[in-house]
């Protein structure tokens, strides 16, 4: 069957809702690389939205699964305890920039943000969140209230959550300063909710869907004091940016703060679903037996391949291929935009190997294009690149290779960007 054929099937089937980026269906995957149903092959540049840091079908992550295949599938973590979930914990507990952390473990990132709400609320004994605009927490009802953005995401369903209000993300070039954002904090507590009422700050580190725009580690350290003042929990969405994304293994490390709770996923589990929470104890502990937890929450075959994941990060070492992988598209990215040949580029980006560009109506200006992002997606597709539009303004392509893909592989997929990106 052809990807028409596939399609055809699929969106008899499926709601639109369940939308897909690329109109391929993938028959096979390896490492940094695709194959659709009619053979042709694909560069992977969206690791699954982050997931694939280890590239697809790593050898030691399939190993340890199918290890773990031998001995159970699923226990159930509510009902009896299992070894790799603890194993996880501990590691996690180790490596989080947190003094004396505790981890619980989660299905998705949605569970993990939403839990970190719930434990900051119950620690507290306050109701107010603060989060901000151009974020992605998840699409359940109260990630999505957390979540900074209309469409396609709250539009028809604005989740009325009592006590969620979001601030202005501080992206300079698109008008909102650092200095900006903490006046919009500092009015929020003022006309608003008072600090004293507020449970929880939530941020990513670097923002994932919201375009890799970078929360400058000033900034971090402006919200840590802030809380530290108020009583506040700060809690940092690495979901995107974890598990070595940005050369570091959390992207708050950049910024040297400690925050009180750390929610990771995605590429947590090599391909597996997998979240956690990972919190300062005393903030963690406070919840009651009962409290945190679900059905397939820590599934002991997601859990078996984390623990092969954090192995084959330290092992191959991955934070420096991440930094390595980062400084040559950021610079194959600036060697093309001064090439002048290509649809004009505004703002090139990047924390390790998160790295995005902006794509405007005009060289030398931040107007936003969104069509032509959208289409320059599209023609990487067809030249057998797979890469992902995403940004508050939806202007801003993103590069997620897996952190293992070979210099080879990487630079055919540059090629294939600058193919696509031609005017
Ligand atoms: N937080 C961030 C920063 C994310 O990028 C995402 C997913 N894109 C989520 C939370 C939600 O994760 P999930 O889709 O696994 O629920």
């Amino acid at each position: 069957m052809t990807n028409k054929e596939f399609l055809a099937r699929r969106d008899k089937a499926l709601p639109k809702g369940a939308a897909t980026a690329h109109p391929v269906f993938v028959k096979r995957a390896a490492g940094s690389e695709i194959w659709d149903v009619e053979g042709t092959h694909y560069i992977d540049f969206a690791s699954g939205i982050a997931v694939n840091n280890t590239g697809n079908l790593h050898p030691k992550v399939v190993g340890a699964i199918k290890a773990q295949l031998d001995d159970y599938a699923h226990i159930g973590f509510p009902v009896v305890s299992c070894e790799p979930y603890v194993r996880l914990c501990e590691r996690l507990n180790a490596l989080a920039p947190i003094d004396d952390a505790k981890s619980v473990l989660f299905t998705t990132g949605a569970e993990a943000t939403e839990n970190a709400v719930k434990v900051a609320r119950f620690y507290t004994g306050r109701q107010g969140v603060v989060t901000f605009t151009g974020s992605f927490h998840g699409r359940t009802q109260l990630a999505l209230a957390m979540t900074g953005k209309v469409l396609p995401l709250r539009a028809g369903v604005t989740p009325s959550q009592a006590g969620v209000y979001q601030v202005p993300f501080p992206i300079p070039h698109h008008g909102t300063t650092e200095a900006d954002s903490l006046r919009a904090l500092d009015h929020l507590f003022r006309a608003t909710i008072a600090a004293e009422q507020v449970a929880a700050i939530v941020i990513e580190p670097v923002q994932g869907e919201g375009g890799f725009y970078q929360a400058p580690p000033s900034f971090l350290q402006a919200l840590r004091a802030l809380c530290d003042t108020h009583g506040i929990c700060l809690v940092m969405d690495e979901v995107q940016s974890g598990f070595g994304r940005t050369g570091k293994l959390f992207g708050v490390e950049h910024a040297g703060i400690q925050p009180d709770l750390i929610c990771v996923g995605k590429a947590m589990g090599g391909g597996l679903p997998v979240a956690g929470l990972i919190g300062r104890a005393e903030v963690i502990d406070a919840a009651p037996p009962g409290f945190l937890g679900g059905t397939f929450a820590g599934n002991p075959l997601a859990c078996a391949a984390a623990n092969a994941v954090l192995d084959v990060i330290a092992e191959e070492s991955l934070l420096d291929r991440a930094i390595h992988i980062g400084r040559r598209i950021e610079t194959f990215l600036q060697d093309l935009k001064a090439s002048g040949n290509t649809v004009p580029v505004g703002d090139i980006r990047g924390l390790g190997a998160m790295v995005a560009f902006e794509i405007v109506t005009q060289a030398n200006t931040h107007i936003p294009d969104a069509d032509a992002t959208k289409a320059i997606a599209n023609k990487a597709r067809e030249l057998g690149l797979l890469l992902l539009p995403c940004g508050y303004y939806g202007n801003t392509l993103r590069i997620s290779a897996p952190l293992t893909i070979t210099d080879d592989v990487l630079e055919a997929g540059l090629s294939r960007l600058a193919s696509a990106m031609q005017r």
